[in-house]
């Protein structure tokens, strides 16, 4: 028996095959190791799986009591790649404990897709080629002398930096504009003088943004230094990135697995963080409060979490930037005197902002806010606002409208009968399209055309309620229309391309369907060929618009009422981005920022308009305290989908009733169930429950223990009807 490995295979944490500690295979006569990858008979199937290292004896997996005839050989051992580090097993356990899912699970969903396919013949003859074809030209980058003078701030930081180790990640909090993609680089730069064979991982939230930091890592570094790895990349586009990263055995260390120069930056969305990184020395987290960081499928990881993790357990550096940080990082980045573990690095001010008195902020735009209770009723667009906006288009300059709402109306009513567009299918009203005339559920996708008359009563006065992109995009073009561009518009700075029309642009989820249109439209935008333009938050995003000096955001008022506590933190930040894609080139002081609201003197406002993060950000984090909530508590949630609500909630009540005395004396809270906030879509019904604790390790050692009863109850008559349940640890939204 001293040749057992487990096999880690793709199976789910409440699988029978996890409980038993993951399939054992025996490993004779190959020498394997911890790490290596393998093919195995499951069931009738044949799957990729990892050998893993031998467990500690536990519990759920008995070391002495594997079953002999249970084991069954594996087909392969795909030897010709090198195993994956320890550290990267390590992180692997570590996700899968802590987000309550099985290593096998988390390990195999890192790799890329393609290896699934290969065999060992072919992944051997990919190596080889890749080996044929390295070491990579160490095409230059950028000469240093070409490299931009630091601003103060940035010089500053990055000698914290450097001053700095591992064990304790930055918090980079600069303004937008203020150069943070600059201190990365440098960052970057450094450790690369330091050992010339590090690696640095740079992530971002979005794919979308990875172009144009690709685009700024290859001319600093070269092509040949920096890899992406992104879900938006084909199969085979996944599986080079990785293997670069991963590195390859050299000639001469074939056998040994000695691992050759893997390329050096890593740049990637969330499931970068598994990236197989074997001298990973830097890990920077850019935009670090975005939410895409957090995986809503599966292992429900956070990225930005998993780094701070993987940052400690591989000795890198850990730099989490943002103009505005999640309260949490916030949280920990408070002095260390009163107990913060993250080292805070302010840069206020944007590159180049000549500091003014009515310039507060650092050449950050002036915030007006127009009260929406004293403009005439029914005004989409105030007179002020609009008259704001004439005035920069006849400028020449642009200006971008926001409203995070696609669509032209998200309902459509009838004034006879009351009836509303709802989804038959889910508890949510269809969208009103006008612009191919349908009725579109944003949930399930179920699509109508819209009817000429009220389905219900057949009065022909229906009427679109509230509005959405398209509807102020229309709206916009009647109220511009007489508008005239300035002929050599400034906007353009080429003669002779001005004087005509007013020419509007809409950027949402509906306009950028198709590979490259984004691109495109932001090109546009770019090239000066638009003046105003219309979006969602897609376009608050990281995008540079030099040329915009007007930003106008229509209706942000909602989010002041939600339910969901992070709502605020979410909006101030979402506002923060939007202002500051204004005027990053215009002069200070000369781009405004104009909120239609009717709540003009609501705190989150008046920090908004000083720039004020801090002021905003410790108004909430009292309430939090208050409140008992994150950061200053611990959360998961278990979430049920069933045919009925009933269905949906008697599992979690049973699940609830069965763990409270393990809960009571960890002080863990398990509170009802509750329906979610959208509680039907497609037909399933979707209930919720809150497990709260102010203790992480309390409510982990809960999880972990409850985690079987979940499973188990799945038998029972409460589990019937449940088609799918999960815990999602640390959820973003309640
Ligand atoms: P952030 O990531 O904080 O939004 P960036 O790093 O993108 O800011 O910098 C904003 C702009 O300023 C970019 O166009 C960048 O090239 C430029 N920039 C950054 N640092 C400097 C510098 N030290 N000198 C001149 N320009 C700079
Ligand atoms: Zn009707
Ligand atoms: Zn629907």
């Amino acid at each position: 028996m001293a040749h057992l490995l487990p096999i880690l295979v793709p199976t789910p944490a409440h699988s029978k095959i996890h409980l038993a500690g993951g399939m054992l295979s025996w490993l004779s006569e190959q020498t394997l190791s911890p790490g290596m990858l393998v093919r195995v008979p499951l069931g009738k199937r044949e799957v990729l799986g990892m050998v893993w290292d031998r467990p500690t004896e536990t519990r759920d997996t008995p070391t002495h009591a594997v079953d002999a005839d249970k084991l069954r050989p594996i087909t392969e051992a795909l030897t010709a790649l090198p195993p994956l580090s320890e550290s990267w097993r390590r992180l692997v356990d570590f996700t899968a404990r802590y987000y309550q899912r099985s290593a096998g699970e988390v390990a195999l969903a890192a790799l890329p897709p393609a290896l699934r396919e290969l065999s060992g013949e072919q992944l051997a003859r990919r190596l080889k080629k890749q080996l044929r074809a390295g070491p990579n030209p160490e095409s230059a980058g950028t000469p240093v002398s070409n490299l931009p003078t630091l601003t103060a701030e940035q010089a500053t930081a990055l000698e914290a930096l450097a001053q700095g180790d591992a064990s304790a990640p930055f918090l980079l909090f600069g303004a937008t504009g203020s150069g943070k993609t600059e201190v990365y680089l440098r960052a970057v730069q450094a450790m690369l003088a330091r050992d010339p064979q590090a690696q640095a991982l740079v992530m971002v939230p979005e794919i979308n943004l990875t172009p144009q930091l690709e685009a700024r890592f290859v001319e600093r570094f070269g092509a040949a230094a920096v890899v992406s790895l992104h879900s938006g990349m084909t199969n085979p586009q996944r599986l080079q990135s990785w293997l670069a990263a991963h590195g390859r055995p050299t000639e001469e260390g074939e056998a040994a697995g000695v691992i050759a120069s893997p390329v050096r930056i890593v740049l990637g969305t969330r499931m970068a963080i598994f990236a197989s990184l074997p001298r990973l020395r830097l890990i920077v987290v850019d935009e670090e409060h975005d939410p895409s960081y957090k995986q809503q499928e599966g292992a429900r990881y956070s990225a930005r979490d998993l780094a701070i993790y993987r940052g400690r357990l591989e000795n890198a550096q850990v730099i989490l930037g943002s103009a505005t940080p999640s309260l949490e990082s916030w949280h920990h980045s408070r002095p260390a005197e009163q107990g913060g573990r993250y080292v805070r690095l302010a840069m206020p001010n944007r590159v180049g902002a000549i500091a003014r008195p009515d310039a507060p902020g650092g050449g950050l735009p002036l915030v007006r806010r127009v009260d929406m209770r004293h403009q005439p009723k029914g005004a989409v667009v105030s007179p002020p606002l609009l008259a704001a906006m004439r005035e920069r288009i006849a400028r020449g300059e642009q200006c971008l409208v926001f409203l995070n709402r696609r669509g032209y109306a998200p309902v459509l009513h009838c004034a006879e009968c009351d009836w509303k567009s709802e989804c038959p299918h889910c508890s949510a009203y269809r969208v009103f399209h006008k612009i191919d005339r349908t009725l579109r559920c944003h949930h399930c996708g179920y699509t109508e055309r819209v009817p000429r008359a009220c389905p219900s009563c057949g009065s022909p006065d229906i009427r679109p309620i509230g509005r959405g992109t398209e509807q102020i995009e229309e709206h916009l073009a009647e109220l511009l229309a007489d508008v005239r561009r300035p002929l050599g518009a400034a906007a353009t700075g080429e003669a002779g391309t001005g004087g005509g029309p007013v020419r509007i642009a809409r950027i949402d989820a509906d306009t950028t369907r198709r590979k490259g249109e984004l691109q495109a439209q932001l090109a546009q935008v770019h090239e000066g060929e638009v003046d105003v333009l219309v979006g969602t938050q897609m376009i608050a995003k990281g995008h540079d618009f030099r040329r915009i000096t007007l930003v106008a955001v229509i209706n942000p008022d909602t989010a002041l009422f939600s339910s969901d506590f992070r709502a605020p933190e979410r909006l101030f930040s979402l506002l923060m981005q939007v202002a500051g894609r204004a005027g990053r080139d215009s002069a200070a002081g000369a781009s405004e920022v104009w909120v239609q609201t009717e709540q003009p003197t609501h705190p989150l406002y008046e920090a908004l308009k000083r720039h004020d993060y801090p002021a905003f950000a410790a108004q909430q984090l009292l309430e939090r305290e208050q409140a008992g909530l994150p950061p200053f508590s611990f959360q998961a949630l278990v979430r049920t989908e069933a045919r009925t609500q009933e269905g949906a909630q008697a599992f979690l009540n049973a699940a609830s009733a069965l763990g409270q005395d393990a809960a009571t004396p960890l002080a863990v809270t398990l509170y009802p169930a509750v329906p979610m906030s959208v509680q039907r879509v497609a037909n399933v019904e979707r209930a919720q429950m809150l497990v709260e604790s102010a203790s992480r390790a309390a409510l982990q050692r809960f999880l972990s223990d409850w985690q079987a009863t979940l499973h188990d109850l799945r038998g029972t008559p409460e589990g019937q009807g449940i088609l799918r349940w999960a815990v999602d640890v640390d959820p973003l939204a309640i």
